[in-house]
């Protein structure tokens, strides 16, 4: 029998062990016979991808390309249109998929084609091979030559579709790597990074000042801000052509590897709860930044349905009964077929893609939902 003074002074379980064990209980029962190979993916060293900077005068392109490495972005295009002369065709969101005002997929109007842009470009290694990048190197202006993320994180940007003389909120923005995947478009006619946390706006600050030019910084390019995204409503509504809702999550790989700011520690535990709620407010905060007629993408780095699915049914149903605003569900089952030779895909998700670990191409998991606001 054990003693309840003995049992108090136990050691506790790290966070890490509790992330672990919740995950056990909540995706065996989410992704079933999925989540065993998911597992040991997760517990395994994360793949990476170079993000080039086309900012900076030395790309180390052919230093990569001669270990391996290469664009999975114009790649996946090729593997899809293999007889296209410009590789950086317009491709066709299936028909089949557009939705007014609920997340379910049906209907059939025709949605415009997804343009990836030319400029973003990301190097990775092949599948099954773990070698690791070596750091970035800085040019004669001091610009580095590449961003090293998680490859599977530049997809949310590609789905956005920035197009020429766009404007674009990127609401939950540090550390930066995907504003910089942004900006690597080169279409952007203004962006605001927000992110609440002024510690982490200040590095956003240092990665954007490490990558891009003085002269693409200036204040009618951006604007840096360290709001609370949630009440973004009540500061600018029906304003951009695009917003990227990239939220704070368990984020699933590093809550099992570091028990430093872990989100399963005993003293986050109402944070950690709160995360479903907080992520539907900024999501529809987003929803009302962007203008009628212009995308919203949410994005996590979590398994969770709760998190993925369920915020993005919240958000699209505050939207029609608080606001009256219809959204319809873009389907990103094309870019999740472009780029299947290098991402593992959930099968059948009823909403949104996700890519989820896999051990010979460790990325993820990455959650993307695209809306589009019709009024
Ligand atoms: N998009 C970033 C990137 O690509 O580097 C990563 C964003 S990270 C997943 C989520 C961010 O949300 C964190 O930097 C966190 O500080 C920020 N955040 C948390 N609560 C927020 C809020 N209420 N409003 C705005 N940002 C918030």
């Amino acid at each position: 029998r054990v003693k309840g003074k003995w049992a108090a002074t136990h050691p506790k379980q790290p966070p890490t062990r509790m992330a672990l064990q919740h995950f056990d209980a909540t995706y065996s029962a989410q992704l079933g016979a999925l989540w065993p190979s998911i597992r040991v993916a997760l517990l395994s060293e994360r793949k990476y991808g170079a993000l080039l900077n086309h900012f900076s005068h030395n790309l180390d392109v052919e230093e990569l390309q001669a270990q391996g490495c290469k664009d999975f972005i114009s790649n996946g295009e090729a593997f899809m249109f293999p007889a296209s002369a410009d590789h950086r065709s317009e491709f066709r969101p299936e028909e089949d998929s557009s939705s007014v005002s609920t997340v379910t997929h049906g209907g059939g109007s025709r949605q415009p084609s997804l343009r990836l842009s030319p400029n973003i470009r990301c190097l990775v290694f092949p599948r099954g091979d773990i070698t690791r990048f070596r750091p970035a190197r800085p040019d004669k202006f001091g610009l580095l030559s590449y961003y090293l993320l998680d490859a599977a994180s530049i997809l949310p940007c590609l789905a956005l579709d920035v197009q020429e003389s766009h404007t674009v909120l990127d609401l939950c923005a540090a550390p930066g790597g995907k504003a910089l995947a942004l900006l690597q478009t080169q279409s952007v006619r203004f962006l605001c990074a927000n992110d609440l946390s002024v510690s982490r706006t200040s590095r956003l600050k240092r990665v954007l000042q490490s990558y891009v030019p003085k002269a693409l910084l200036t204040d009618d390019k951006l604007r840096i801000t360290s709001f609370d995204g949630t009440i973004w409503g009540e500061i600018e509504r029906n304003s951009f052509d695009r917003v990227l809702v990239d939220v704070p999550c368990t984020t699933d790989r590093h809550s099992l590897m570091e028990d430093d700011n872990n989100i399963f520690s005993r003293s986050r535990v109402g944070e950690r709860r709160c995360l479903p709620q907080l992520q539907a407010e900024l999501l529809l905060a987003g929803i009302l930044a962007a203008c009628p007629g212009g995308d919203v993408l949410y994005s996590t780095c979590t398994l969770s349905a709760n998190q993925n699915q369920a915020v993005v049914q919240q958000a699209v149903q505050l939207a029609e009964e608080q606001h009256g605003i219809q959204l319809q569900v873009i389907s990103l089952c094309p870019l999740a077929q472009m780029f299947s030779n290098t991402f593992h895909f959930a099968p059948n998700l009823h909403l949104g893609e996700m890519v989820i670990p896999h051990l010979a191409a460790n990325f993820g998991p990455i959650y993307l939902c695209k809306l589009r606001r019709l009024t």
